[in-house]
């Protein structure tokens, strides 16, 4: 599929002449249509609910709009709890799928009201110890290991992840629970990510429906819950198929009836913990070609660098790239597009096909909507750019503001070194 930006090379010079680039850009229209046709393809669900990982874009103003769509949020740190809170995510409209949890975050996610999903075994006496109590409503997350397969190809590892607890593991702890006062039961898993077929919910619903039906057979829980987690991908490529959300929700009913509903399980809701399939395409990146440079290969130099948009320089994930008001030129020119850190993996992209690029030409990096921003870090002391909300009016509204150099020496403020900066 060809790859257009949602934005044009007028809009993006009128922004930059009151917000400098680079900044991460969201498009509400795209965010609120893909929120909607998510909801509808699950309706036939009763209790359906997507918990947007708040990891991948936590910004209020986005967990805003997809509450308009009865989203809740799903959280994995104290921060991310905060923000759902402040947001007016109440109660069971927030879920804790944490791992490696620091006791106190516990504690606070169970002040919030939150559903605490536990991501091992061990962690029932942790959260017992520290809250006093196991919560009446309560959901373990499962990794049956091996690998993830469809059909023959390998989707991913879930025998090499440190995530969820045995098949074994899983049945004692519902049976401790149970003991220790649970009442209303959930299970989670979160077996491959970045899935680009339809398959992959319908199959990964198999697997937990099946051991749910057997968990309740077993261990008498009532489970009122079965949460698919996140791992629907994306087309990052321009050749990859994008996948069929309406497919996948009837993928995923067909299993439902097959599996839950003879089990007389046909009343348990189902969740989803989506982030980059909610935001990913509706984000981008704009950044402007600042330097050119001729040595052993052709560089393109931009104002942006691996702390805006980290996922090519961690994973040599790609971003494809789109020169504002070029679109229609041919890719005649084999670029290195790259940031200012002192890494040599710090290129937007390798050897890629791109038209002539001129200083001052405006580049939009598509589809950095989820863990884009929220990966960035401070490496070089570099400054995080600020977002902004391209609304469905055509206005643009900031929803975060640029760093400065004095949020970056703000943990300096105890002592008078930096006073000068402060
Ligand atoms: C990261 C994460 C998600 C979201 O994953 P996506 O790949 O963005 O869909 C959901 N649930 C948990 C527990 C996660 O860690």
């Amino acid at each position: 599929m060809e790859k257009k930006p949602f934005v044009t090379m007028e809009q993006v010079q009128e922004m930059a002449g009151t917000y400098p680039t680079p900044f991460h850009l969201y498009d509400e229209k795209g965010i609120r249509e893909n929120a909607k046709r998510l909801k509808e393809a699950f309706a036939w669900n009763k209790g359906f609910r997507e918990y947007f990982a708040v990891k991948a874009t936590p910004n209020p103003f986005i967990l805003n709009i997809l509450k308009d769509y009865g989203c809740g949020t799903d959280c994995s740190s104290l921060t991310e709890l905060m923000m759902s809170d402040a947001c007016g995510f109440h109660g069971h409209e927030i879920m804790f799928s944490s791992n490696d949890t620091p006791p106190e975050e516990f504690q606070f996610a169970n002040d919030l009201g939150a559903i605490i999903n536990l991501d091992d075994i061990t962690h029932i006496q942790c959260v017992e110890d520290t809250i006093g109590y196991i919560p009446e409503t309560i959901s373990c997350r499962y990794n049956p290991g091996g690998l993830f397969k469809i059909s023959n190809d390998i989707m991913d590892n879930p025998g090499d992840a440190k995530y969820g607890m045995t098949t074994e593991q899983i049945f004692e702890a519902f049976k401790i629970l149970k003991a220790k006062g649970a009442k209303n039961f959930g299970i989670h898993a979160f077996l491959a990510s970045n899935t680009v077929t339809n398959e992959y919910y319908p199959m990964l619903a198999k697997v937990l429906f099946e051991v749910a039906v057997k968990l309740h057979e077993e261990t008498g829980a009532d489970i009122k819950f079965i949460n698919l987690s996140g791992g629907i991908g994306i087309p990052y490529r321009p050749e990859q198929e994008p996948n069929d959300i309406f497919a996948i929700g009837e993928g995923v009913r067909k299993v439902y009836e097959e599996v839950l509903v003879p089990a007389g399980m046909g009343d348990v809701a189902l969740y989803t913990e989506l982030g980059r399939f909610m935001l990913a395409p509706y984000g981008c990146l704009v950044t402007k070609a600042i330097h050119e440079k001729h040595t052993h290969k052709e560089y393109i130099g931009v104002d942006a660098c691996a702390v805006n948009l980290m996922r090519p320089a961690m994973y040599g994930a790609y971003h494809h790239i789109t020169v504002l008001g070029k679109e229609n030129a041919p890719c005649d020119h084999k670029y290195d597009i790259t940031g200012s850190l002192c890494e040599n993996n710090d290129k937007f992209a390798i050897d890629r096909m791109l038209p002539q690029i001129d200083m001052g030409d405006y580049l939009v990096i598509h589809d950095t909507g989820a863990h884009g921003f929220s990966m960035g870090y401070n490496y070089n002391g570099k400054l995080k750019s600020a977002e902004l909300l391209l609304k469905e009016d055509g206005s643009v509204q900031m929803i975060r503001r640029a760093e400065t150099p004095k949020d970056y020496f703000a943990t300096f403020d105890f002592c008078d070194i930096m006073k000068k900066y402060l």
